[in-house]
C-alpha cells in the first residue's frame, strides 16, 4: 500500500517495526484500536533480527541480582514455549565445570536452582565428565570436572516479529516498511497530533494524525524523543556473532562458557541447521543508519574462545559461514563496563508521545503493556489491555491435506506462519517441498513469502523472511538462480531489476555478513588487549 492510499487518522501510530513495535501493534489490535505501524527500513531490520535468538531469563542477571527481570523473563519464556511451539523451542545447554574456573560447581548450582525456582520447574542436572563428554564429544577434557545441563529456549527472532505483524494485519492493522517518521507534529500547546512520514525510496511524504503515538525505535529512540532524564541516555552497544557450519562444529545442544580472556559469558548453540556463537558487547561508535558488522578483533575474540573449548576441532574463521551484529538499546547512567549495564526497559511520556526502549526480545509483551498503559490517557476510553489473551491466534493442530511432510516440519511451519502454513504448502510445487541444503527452510516458503510479505528487496526475503542469507555459504550465492526462478511470478521484477537486486544483495552480504579473515592463532589474553585491538581497528 502506498502512503497516499493509506487513511490519515488513527487511534494509535507506532514508530518502529522491531519486536517492540510489533508487540505493541498486536496488543493494540486486540484492544480494538485502529493502529498503524511505520518502519524506516524493513520489518525487523534493526536489532530484532540480530539478537542471540534466546528466549531466556538470562542466567547472568541472577549473578547481578536482577531477580525481577529474570523472573519476568522466565515467565515469558514459559508462555512463549506453550503458545508458539515450532517458533519458540526448548534448547538444552551445557555449562561445564573446570577445576580452575572462577564460578565453580557450588555457585553454578545456586544460580541454576534459583533460575528453576523463578520458572517454577526444576530442569537442571549435574553430570560427571564422562556424560558431559558424551553430550559434547569435542569439548576440552583437560581439567573438566563435570557440568550442568539445563534448559532455555530459542527463536527465529525476525519471524517472531513478522508473525506478530502478519496477525495484526490480518485483524485490520496497517504496517508499512520503508517508511520513516521524520517529524512529530504538535499543536500550539505542544501536544503531539501526528507524524510526518516519508517513503524512504519514492520520497513521497504524508502527515498522519493521532492523539497517541508510540515511539518504539530501539537504539534510535532519542532521535524522536530525547531522554527526559539528563543523566540517562541510550548507549549503543554492539554484539556480534559468528555462524559456523554444523559439519565444522557439530553440536546437538547449546554450550555456555566463560571466555578465557575476560570471563564473559559466551554461548554456542545449534540454530536452524547451523551453529551460532555470540556475543561480544562493546560501545558502537558507528553511524546508526548504517548496518553494524563484526570487526576483526571481535571475530578473533570469538574464534579464540571456540578454539579454547574445542581444541580437537582446529576451528578457524574459514569454518564460519557468515557473521551478524546488532546494537543493544541500553539505557546508561554512566560508563559501566558494557556487560554490566542494565537490560531493563524505560517508558517516557511527553504530551501524546510515549517512548519505550531498552529491554529484551523475550519480554516484548511486557514492554507492549507498559507502553500502552502509559498511552492510555490518549487512547479511546473504551480500549482495555487484555493480558490474558493468547499471543497468537489458535492455529490448526494438523495439516488439512497430507503432503508427506514430517510432523516436525509442520510444527516449524505452524510456529512461523500459523494458519497460513496450510495455504503456503497447498500452493507449493511438489519439488519445492524439500529443505534448502544446510537449513530447515523449505524452498516452498520463498515464493509464498515473496508474494505475501511486503518484499521490496532481495535482502528482505533472504535475510529476514527466511534466514538463508546467514545459514548458507556466501549468502546463498549458488542458490540465487533457483530462487530467482521460483520467485519470479511472486515478485513483479523484470530482468534488469532482478540483476540489480542480486548485485545489491551480494554487495550488502559481503560488506555486513562476510567473515573477516584473521589468524586465529593470535590469542587475545585479556579484555584490555581486546579493547586496544578494537580501538585500533
Ligand atoms: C547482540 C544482541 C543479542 C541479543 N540477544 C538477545 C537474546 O538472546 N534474547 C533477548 O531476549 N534479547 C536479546 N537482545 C535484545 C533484543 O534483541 C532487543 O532488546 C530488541 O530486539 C529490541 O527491539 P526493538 O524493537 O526495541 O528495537 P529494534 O529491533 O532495533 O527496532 C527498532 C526499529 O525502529 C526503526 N526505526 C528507527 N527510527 C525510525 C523512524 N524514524 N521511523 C520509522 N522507523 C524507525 C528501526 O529501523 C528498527 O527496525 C540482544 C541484543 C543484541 C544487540
Amino acid at each position: 500500500m502506498r502512503l497516499n492510499e493509506t487513511p490519515t487518522v488513527w487511534d494509535l501510530i507506532i514508530i518502529g517495526g522491531g519486536i517492540t513495535g510489533a508487540g505493541i501493534l498486536r496488543e493494540a489490535i486486540r484492544m480494538g484500536l485502529k493502529a498503524i505501524l511505520f518502519e524506516q527500513k524493513d520489518f525487523a531490520w534493526g536489532t530484532s533480527s540480530r539478537s542471540s535468538k534466546m528466549v531466556h531469563g538470562g542466567l547472568r542477571y541472577i549473578r547481578e541480582g536482577r531477580l525481577l527481570l529474570t523472573k519476568k523473563s522466565v515467565e515469558e519464556r514459559e508462555h512463549l514455549l506453550r503458545q508458539a511451539p515450532g517458533l519458540v523451542n526448548p534448547l538444552g545447554f551445557v555449562l561445564p565445570v573446570y577445576a580452575d574456573q572462577k564460578f565453580g560447581k557450588r555457585s553454578l548450582k545456586i544460580g541454576l536452582s534459583l533460575y528453576d525456582a523463578l520458572a517454577g520447574k526444576r530442569q537442571h542436572a549435574y553430570h560427571g565428565p564422562d556424560k558431559i563428554m558424551e553430550m559434547l564429544p569435542h569439548i576440552k577434557q583437560e581439567g573438566l570436572a563435570g557440568g550442568f545441563h539445563f534448559f532455555d529456549a530459542q527463536v527465529d527472532d525476525a519471524r517472531l516479529v513478522l508473525r506478530l505483524i502478519d496477525e495484526s494485519v490480518a485483524c485490520g492493522a496497517i504496517a508499512l516498511n520503508y517508511t520513516s517518521v521524520t517529524d512529530i507534529t504538535r499543536n500550539a500547546q505542544g501536544t503531539a497530533t501526528g507524524v510526518v512520514v516519508q517513503d524512504t525510496e519514492t520520497k513521497e511524504t504524508k502527515t498522519f494524525q493521532s492523539s497517541a503515538i508510540i515511539n518504539a525505535t530501539g537504539s534510535w529512540a532519542e532521535k524522536l524523543h530525547p531522554s527526559p532524564k539528563p543523566h540517562l541516555h541510550l548507549r549503543p552497544l554492539r554484539g556480534s556473532h559468528l555462524v559456523f557450519s554444523a559439519d565444522a562444529l557439530p553440536l546437538k545442544q547449546g554450550f555456555s562458557f566463560m571466555h578465557p580472556a575476560d570471563n564473559r559469558g559466551i554461548s554456542i548453540f545449534p540454530w536452524e541447521g547451523a551453529v551460532v556463537m555470540g556475543t561480544t558487547d562493546l560501545d558502537h561508535e558507528g553511524d546508526l543508519s548504517i548496518e553494524p558488522r563484526i570487526t576483526k578483533p571481535e571475530a578473533l575474540y570469538l574464534i579464540n574462545g571456540a578454539r579454547f573449548f574445542f581444541p580437537s576441532l582446529n576451528l578457524t574463521l574459514k569454518h564460519c559461514i557468515s557473521t551478524f551484529a546488532g546494537i543493544r538499546p541500553v539505557l546508561s547512567e554512566g560508563k559501566r563496563p558494557p556487560s554490566k549495564e542494565s537490560r531493563e526497559h524505560v517508558v517516557w511520556r511527553d504530551r501524546g508521545l510515549v517512548t519505550v526502549t531498552g529491554g529484551k526480545l523475550t519480554t516484548f509483551r511486557r514492554l507492549a503493556w507498559d507502553a500502552l498503559k502509559c498511552a492510555r490517557r490518549y487512547l479511546p476510553p473504551e480500549s482495555n489491555i487484555n493480558r490474558k489473551a493468547p499471543i497468537f491466534a489458535a492455529g490448526p493442530l494438523e495439516p488439512e491435506i497430507d503432503h508427506g511432510l514430517s510432523a516436525e516440519t509442520w510444527r516449524r511451519l505452524y510456529g512461523r506462519y500459523g494458519a497460513a502454513a496450510d495455504t503456503m504448502i497447498a500452493a507449493a510445487e511438489k519439488q519445492d517441498l524439500s529443505s534448502i541444503p544446510g537449513t530447515h527452510t523449505l524452498w516452498a516458503e520463498l515464493p509464498y513469502l515473496a508474494r505475501h510479505e511486503n518484499i521490496r528487496h532481495l535482502g528482505d526475503l533472504l535475510l529476514r523472511r527466511v534466514r538463508i542469507g546467514l545459514l548458507v555459504p556466501q549468502g546463498g550465492k549458488a542458490l540465487l538462480h533457483r530462487i530467482r526462478n521460483i520467485c519470479n511470478n511472486s515478485l513483479a521484477w523484470d530482468d534488469s531489476r532482478w540483476d540489480l537486486e542480486i548485485q545489491t544483495y551480494l554487495d550488502q552480504w559481503r560488506h555486513f555478513h562476510a567473515v573477516p579473515q584473521v589468524d586465529p592463532e593470535t590469542m587475545i589474553q585479556s579484555t584490555h588487549e581486546f579493547q586496544s585491538l578494537e580501538k585500533a581497528s
